[in-house]
């Protein structure tokens, strides 16, 4: 994969930051560090806590999601599960989705909400003619994962299937 998905064209995006690669995998994904496009990378990420069945009851954070940058405070959009992904694309979505005003992603171990983030995009998914021109959209699994800027510990703050 050689394209930058479309949901994280508008953000600074870096493929070979030290925290990019320290989460990329052997497999067929796509990692980068994302922050916020005045070049500031320490951001607070915005979305839904929501309970999820599928999870036993357990607290999860979804989309939209979305990025507010610390230094500028400009929010900037990161990945709505809605229109982008396999289903997204499609126009057929799965994944659990939140609306009316956002909140603001904590890390589950200081409570701090300034992070560095960095996502990942899983293709394990066929595609036709049609999204063989753009394969990087028909992402089937996006994660988002911050560094907290108090205690360093790394989280996985998001994790959708997209197919
Ligand atoms: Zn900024
Ligand atoms: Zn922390």
């Amino acid at each position: 994969m050689n394209n930058t998905p479309r949901c994280i064209r508008q953000l600074n995006v870096d493929f070979n930051s030290e925290f990019a690669l320290r989460l990329a995998r052997p497999d067929d994904s796509l990692c980068a560090e994302v922050s916020c496009p005045c070049g500031n990378d320490i951001v607070c990420v915005l979305g839904y806590y929501v309970n999820s069945d599928a999870a036993n009851g357990k607290q999860i954070f979804v989309g939209p999601l979305g990025m507010k940058c610390s230094t500028c405070s400009l929010e900037s959009e990161i990945m709505d599960p809605e229109v982008h992904g396999y289903n997204g694309e499609i126009g057929s979505n799965t994944t659990m989705r939140g609306s009316g005003p956002r909140r603001t992603w904590h890390c589950p171990t200081c409570k701090n909400e300034w992070v560095r983030i960095a996502v990942v995009f899983s293709y394990q998914v066929e595609v036709d003619d049609v999204m063989s021109k753009r394969p990087e959209d028909y992402f089937d699994v996006f994660q988002l994962f911050a560094e907290c800027y108090r205690c360093n510990g790394v989280s996985t703050v998001s994790l959708f299937d997209c197919t």
